[in-house]
């Protein structure tokens, strides 16, 4: 039982050096977020030796009585957060809750409608080379052309056009709210369920900072990982008449023995994401993904062949389109790498690019508002990003990156944990 500094030094030292890499540089990848300590320990936990397949008070291993409070809280305060009837805490990740999603509602076969990936859907909602495109047939909507925003009369026109068994919403790459009203309505109108995956804004959901998809969505899903700030893992919500259905698709339909430590960690983030703390930091990951727009809209950016697009984010990150500059997507990302500034890459809407080069970027606020910016901070970091972007090729990526590591010092990622022992 000896500290992995000592069982492994070569797994302990990437250990500390990925801690390392979190602290000294700023995370921007729109997916992502640092976890309170109080899920690390959660997720590091004696709860990774148990069997639990089934659920509380059903299930299939003794020596459940523990892991079943643990499991019971982490539902009952989903449930509380999201205003749900019904919550399923077991999915090991947001493609399985999706799995499930699908196996639960439809068929094998059945035509699905969901956002184009190329326009900012997720593998999981159509891809065919996805288990989503390869079991179920999959079409797709696109964002309006002239206003880049998903257009509810588009939806509808598709929806007509392919009779899908299954109305997707939610997102991975867009910068606005949706109308998840209307997109009821027109399933309704074409005899299809509705399912929004909150994957991505889940964190302002919970917050009220974000329409709910929970009153009009049949399913909704999520990750716990993403604006919801929890450890790495998915879950499942919708109204009671589903609990059957969904729960098997879960588990035996996708899973074996549920992740227990996972599920408390997500019970521990579950009662964080209820706190007035935790709205702060959504409001301030909202403001702060207003100040980028900002400054990527600003007049040296535009010089460079930038622009953001819809004009601006009503979520927690910018879409920057770089179709029109001499920098590509990977270039882009490469140029802020090298200021210390992790984002991704991702295609936009009519993307001339290949994916793997790609002609936007994605940038998130979440994981710095965790951080602890605020406005202050948030103005700086976007001044940065847009210089870097303004200036292409010729930045000063030296003064930049030290510009960076005075926000990084100015803000200590997980104080006090300076090394894994
Ligand atoms: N759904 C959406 C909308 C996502 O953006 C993602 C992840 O990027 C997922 C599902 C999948 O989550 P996971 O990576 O946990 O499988």
């Amino acid at each position: 039982n000896a500290p992995i500094a000592q069982a492994d030094p070569e797994i302990a030292a990437l250990l500390d050096g990925e801690l390392r890499r979190q602290q000294e540089g700023l995370e921007m990848i729109a997916s992502e977020n640092f976890v309170p300590r109080a899920v690390l320990q959660a997720q590091g936990s004696v709860l990774t030796n148990k069997y639990a397949e089934g659920y509380p008070g059903r299930r299939y291993y003794g020596g459940c009585e523990v892991v079943d409070q643990v499991e019971t809280l982490a539902r009952d305060r989903a449930k509380a957060l999201f205003g749900a009837e019904y919550a399923n805490v077991q999915p090991h990740s947001g493609a399985q809750a999706n799995a499930a999603v699908y196996q639960a509602l439809i068929k094998p076969g059945d035509t699905v409608l969901g956002l184009a990936l190329d326009h900012g859907g997720h593998l999981t909602h159509g891809m065919k080379i996805n288990f989503s495109g390869r079991f179920y047939h999959a079409e797709s909507y696109g964002v309006n052309p002239e206003t880049y925003r998903i257009d509810p009369d588009i939806i509808r026109q598709r929806a007509l056009e392919t009779h899908p068994a299954l109305i997707i919403g939610g997102w991975s790459a867009y910068p606005r709210i949706e109308d998840f009203a209307a997109m009821k309505a027109i399933a309704d109108e074409v005899g299809a369920k509705f399912w929004v995956d909150m994957a991505h804004f889940a964190g302002l959901v919970a917050t009220g900072l974000h329409p709910s998809p929970v009153p009009y969505a049949d399913v909704v899903s999520s990750t716990a990982h993403k604006t919801l700030g929890g450890p790495r893992s998915g879950f499942i919500l919708a109204r009671s008449e589903y609990a059957k259905k969904l729960n098997s698709a879960v588990f035996p339909g996708q899973q074996g023995g549920p992740l227990m430590h996972v599920i408390a960690a997500k019970a521990v983030a579950f009662a964080v994401a209820g706190s007035a703390a935790f709205k702060d930091r959504m409001q301030r990951t909202l403001d702060g993904a207003k100040i980028l727009a900002e400054r990527l809209s600003a007049a040296d950016v535009k010089a460079n062949g930038i622009s953001v697009l819809t004009g601006g984010t009503d979520v927690h990150l910018v879409m920057a389109d770089l179709r029109n500059s001499e920098l590509d997507g990977q270039q882009g990302e490469d140029l802020l790498a090298q200021c210390g500034i992790t984002v991704n890459r991702n295609t936009v809407p009519f993307d001339p690019r290949p994916a793997s080069v790609a002609s936007g970027l994605r940038i998130g606020t979440s994981a710095l508002a965790t951080r602890g910016f605020g406005e202050e901070q948030y103005r700086e970091v976007a001044d940065i990003i847009g210089t870097a972007l303004a200036q292409g090729t010729s930045a000063d990526t030296e003064a930049l990156h030290a510009r960076v590591i005075k926000l990084t010092e100015d803000f200590p990622l997980y104080p006090g944990l300076d090394q894994i022992d």
